[in-house]
């Protein structure tokens, strides 16, 4: 973009590039989540996400089904509900009270914020019909159904489908086999299982939890090991590869970091700068340099989605202190918001450098030309010349992001000192609410989904108040 050839010209403006996402309802406004977590990331790691952790639950729901259809029930999806969530309840129970020393899944248990702090008063039984998730069926409806129908473990059922509910394929009934014999032996399964009402003892959840725990699949003697391991590596046949690439690329950066840890923060640098700030290095070896490309295209994406959010924030932010949820606001008025939020001298000051005396006002081509000078690059070497130590980066700008989410209002701000050192970057990837998809976010006192909510809320109440005043004129 800052070459000035006839196909980067010096004037550049925005252009579409493919149409990836459908508008739909829903709380992703701009469609960034969306297009990232339905379109791309399958695309770079096929039917695993971020919140399918623990593939044990892939036989722990083959074996739930199977279970179910080896009963005489009706094959409805009530049923299949009705069935499902006792067993679902007490094995998030379970997981919170495996006493195995290898013990260490610390997310990723569908349920917790319910069967958790039931399971940590430890009482001494635990009720199967205990309401525990919102969900009909919890985290297989949310998130690891899909990965086994992808997998070719389950025949999807529902209306329009040859099935009235999920089917195990043969493939899933063998894992549903291998699940079943981890926990036959169990007092839980063996006399309270088969009861949709029961009332477990906890020394028989622990029981069942030392056998069916999330944790004993890596037990070399799991049963359920091999078949998920060749899941993995082989289906679908026709994205398999893609996933292997990845795996490949996720193993020759342990390679190549080896003795440093790479966490969620040090990944994204890593994949995306070459480097991280904890001093490790990658550079991918040669027959994986398309997967790496692909995989820092999409961090790119992340950094950029991250900024756009931000600005979205902050102008619905604006938007509701002006009373914009209650009042049409003129377009005038957000192009001068957007305008007046564009202060690189600040934003300069916040990185340690000087003013460029650019605002809103200014050429988009003065701002590249700056950015050039800043990082000390040509407009043919900027790429690799704006690594992670670089004064103005991606990286530095999300975690100023992070750190001064602001109100809109000058009257709201908060004194700051722009030299304060800046936090380490907390990538929100841990599996709570807010950062279940995995993303980069910004979680600030008000989310757009949020301010988007109240919204909502303030126009209906207004609604019900006029159709009431209205009413009682009427009358
Ligand atoms: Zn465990």
């Amino acid at each position: 973009m800052i070459e000035g050839s006839p196909e980067f010209p010096r004037d550049p403006h925005p252009q579409w590039i493919a149409h990836m996402y459908a508008a739909t309802s829903g709380e992703d406004h701009l469609g960034l989540a969306s297009v990232s977590s339905d379109q791309i990331l399958p695309m770079l790691s096929p039917t695993i996400n971020v919140a399918t952790v623990h593939p044990r639950y892939h036989g722990f729901y083959a074996f739930l089904l199977d279970e179910f259809w080896r009963r005489d029930l009706p094959r409805s999806p009530r049923a299949w509900i009705q069935f499902f969530r006792p067993r679902d309840f007490l094995y998030s129970i379970a997981m919170h009270l495996c006493d195995r020393d290898e013990h260490d899944v610390i997310g990723g248990v569908t349920g917790s914020r319910k069967t958790g702090p039931i399971a940590a008063r430890e009482p001494a039984t635990f009720d199967t019909t205990t309401n525990y998730i919102k969900e009909p069926l919890g985290g297989y409806g949310l998130y690891y159904r899909s990965v086994l129908a992808g997998l070719g473990l389950v025949y999807p059922g529902g209306p329009r489908l040859p099935y009235p509910v999920d089917v195990p394929t043969e493939k899933g009934k063998d894992l549903a086999t291998t699940f079943r014999s981890e926990i036959e032996v169990t007092a839980y399964y063996q006399q309270d299982f088969d009861q949709d009402q029961a009332v477990v003892t906890i020394e028989r959840v622990r029981e069942y939890a030392r056998a069916a725990c999330l944790c004993r699949l890596r037990a070399p003697d799991a049963t359920d090991g091999p078949i998920l391991r060749d899941l993995f590596l082989e289906e679908p046949r026709e994205t398999a590869p893609d996933r292997r690439a990845t795996m490949r690329m996720l193993l020759d950066i342990a390679d190549r970091t080896d003795g440093q840890p790479v966490d969620q923060g040090a990944f994204r640098q890593l994949v995306f700068f070459g480097t991280a700030s904890n001093g490790s290095r990658y550079e991918p070896r040669g027959d994986l340099a398309d997967t790496h490309t692909r995989w820092r295209l999409y961090q790119a994406r992340e950094y950029y989605a991250f900024a756009l959010t931000g600005m979205f924030v902050n102008l619905c932010d604006w938007g509701i202190e002006q009373g914009g949820d209650l009042r049409p606001l003129s377009l005038d008025a957000v192009a001068d918001q957007v305008s007046a939020g564009l202060q690189f001298d600040r934003l300069a000051a916040l990185l340690d450098l000087p003013g460029p005396g650019l605002d809103g006002s200014a050429p988009f081509d003065a701002l590249l030309d700056w950015l050039v000078g800043v990082v000390g690059a040509s407009a043919e070497t900027f790429d690799e010349t704006c690594g992670l130590d670089a004064p103005v980066n991606e990286d530095a700008l999300y975690r100023l992001g992070r750190h001064f989410g602001e109100p809109a209002s000058p009257h709201r701000r908060r004194s700051h000192d722009a030299r304060e050192p800046l936090p380490p970057v907390r990538a929100s990837g841990a599996l709570d609410v807010s950062g279940m998809d995995g993303h980069l976010s910004l979680r600030r006192g008000r989310s757009p989904e949020r301010l988007i909510a109240s919204c909502a809320r303030s126009a209906r109440a207004c609604g019900r108040a006029r159709r009431r005043s209205s009413t009682s004129r009427i009358g």
